[in-house]
């Protein structure tokens, strides 16, 4: 086999397969090196997102999911039921199990696409060649015309709470809990860390979360998260803002933690287990050879343009090691993209169309610009809102916690962004996303017709407030 190839691929999460998939898709010689062994060494594709991220997080959060509804929400219904109980092992094994099929497939759809798979480290060297290690330590040079970087991140660690690997633990560690933690502690109230905290919650664990900002997620419209602070607190997730780590020491079986908390005095807690979830950073350890001449940024990420080059021509570098936000559809729209340009196409990302999700219950979906943000702007804008309590379906299903709201712009009507907190923010940010896509108006959604009884009928009724037109609610008077 020739070693030569029109496009490597180093890494193989979703920016780097779905890079390679494409670019063979369009006639090109592909090759994809991955380094991922599984607890049995053996060799995974998949990245993050399916080995330790989007996936398995999803996974445990259906489960618990179920187990809340089984425990609390059937009763709604009338349905009793009696010994309800958790496998918390049967619940981590399927996961295990999804993860391994969905790894799996992925080597599937290289044979099938015919993307040449090397298992081991990539780095890359000076004039597009790349040095491949395989896990048996043989070390063969590849060449390319082009070569794409897809890294990924890695779990930023703090000094106040190194890794233990059993009693302090980051995202992975957390994913593998073989039984319900009694006390819970987390560092870090982002998506992450609420995402976790809420599986363990969930299961009967009690959980502190530990956020250093005065701000809860300070990210995202601050009617969302103002919103989402008050579910979560009946829910029982005890999140403590302005409360920074500073120290944390194991005894034993627990682990005692030290914070500074709002009012700058210090506290102290002990937990069984103590999830790290400060955020991730961009991987490049041991990937760029001193002479491959491409540049970092100030944080660490690879310094790309708007369509991923890097300043070495032929170099592109795509998902959480360059700039923007670390999901796993950023990572792979812009391997789509950058595989157009390889084989020849014109291929731009619409960078304010990536939809942004927290998978709590209720979820938390957005996209486009927040009021904060607008309002910084001195935009004029306007807001339409409307709650899932007014909703024929969320109260059928009873779910009828939060709302849609769609921000368009005063004289346009265009749609600016659209927040959303409710049972499926996930499934319906896509409504909005598509409009934005479209460049749509406020009205474009107000006439459209939506299906009844449906909760995307929220996104219609909040897109007819933008004017003062919902029907289900009374309106807000206007101007
Ligand atoms: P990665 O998925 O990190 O993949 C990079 C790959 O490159 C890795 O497999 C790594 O082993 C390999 N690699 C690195 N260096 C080399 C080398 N030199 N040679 C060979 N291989 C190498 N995003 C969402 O959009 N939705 C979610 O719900 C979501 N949930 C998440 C939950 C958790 C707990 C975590 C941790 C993350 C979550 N994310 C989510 C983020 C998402 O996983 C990442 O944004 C996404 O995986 C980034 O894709 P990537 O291809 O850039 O990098
Ligand atoms: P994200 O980057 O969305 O995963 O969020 C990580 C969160 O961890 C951020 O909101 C940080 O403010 C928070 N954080 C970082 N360091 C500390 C610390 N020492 N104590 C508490 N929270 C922290």
């Amino acid at each position: 086999m020739s070693n030569k190839f029109d496009v490597i691929v180093i890494g193989g999460g979703p920016g780097g397969y779905v890079a390679a998939i494409r670019a063979a898709q369009l006639g090109l010689k592909a090759a994809c090196i991955e380094k991922w062994l599984d607890k049995d060494n053996k060799p995974r594709l998949g990245g993050t997102c399916l080995n330790v991220g989007c996936i398995p997080s999803k996974a445990l959060l259906d489960s618990s999911h179920k187990y809340h509804d089984a425990t609390e929400e059937f009763k709604v219904h009338g349905i009793g039921v009696e010994g309800v109980s958790m496998d918390v092992n049967a619940m981590v094994d399927r996961k295990d199990n999804i993860v391994n099929q969905l790894t799996g497939g992925i080597a599937g759809l290289f044979k099938a696409n015919g993307v040449t798979s090397f298992e081991g480290f990539g780095k890359l060297l000076a004039n597009k060649k790349v040095e491949f290690t395989a896990h048996d330590g043989s070390v063969e040079t590849l060449e390319a015309d082009n070569v794409i970087l897809a890294t990924g991140s890695v779990p930023v660690n703090i000094p106040p709470a190194p890794r233990t690997g059993d009693i302090i633990v980051d995202n992975e560690g957390a994913l593998d809990f073989r039984e319900v933690p009694k006390r819970l502690g987390v560092i870090g109230a982002g998506v992450i860390g609420l995402e976790l905290g809420s599986v363990w919650k969930r299961l009967g664990s009690e959980v502190v979360v530990l956020e250093a900002q005065d701000q809860f997620l300070s990210l995202c419209d601050q009617d969302l998260a103002k919103e989402a602070a008050k579910i979560f607190k009946k829910q029982g997730l005890d999140i403590r803002v302005g409360a920074r780590v500073t120290g944390s020491e194991v005894k034993g079986e627990e682990v005692e933690v030290t914070f500074l908390d709002a009012k700058g005095e210090e506290q102290k807690q002990t937990f069984d287990k103590l999830i790290v979830a400060v955020g991730r950073k961009p991987f490049t350890d041991g990937c760029l050879a001193g002479d491959s001449g491409v540049n970092l940024d100030e944080r660490g990420f690879v310094f790309v343009d708007e369509q991923c080059a890097t300043n070495v021509p032929g170099v592109f570098a795509i998902g959480d090691i360059v700039r923007g936000p670390m999901l796993a559809h950023k990572a792979s729209e812009e391997g789509v993209m950058v595989a157009d340009i390889i084989a020849g196409h014109k291929a731009q990302m619409n960078y304010d169309c990536v939809p942004s999700v927290i998978y709590t219950h209720p979820e938390l979906a957005w996209v486009g610009k927040n009021e904060q943000q607008l309002k910084a702007e001195g935009a004029k804008f306007k807001v339409g809102k409307f709650p899932f309590a007014a909703s024929g379906r969320a109260m059928a299903a009873n779910d009828t916690d939060g709302f849609v709201k769609i921000i368009a712009d005063e004289e346009t009507d265009r749609i600016l962004g659209c927040h959303i907190i409710g049972g499926h923010a996930a499934d319906l940010i896509a409504q909005a996303v598509i409009a934005m896509e479209f460049g749509s108006t406020a009205e474009d959604i107000a006439l459209t017709v939506f299906a009844h009884p449906t909760v995307s009928e929220a996104v219609h009724e909040a897109a007819l407030a933008v004017d003062g037109h919902a029907i289900h609610i009374a309106n807000r008077k206007r101007k």
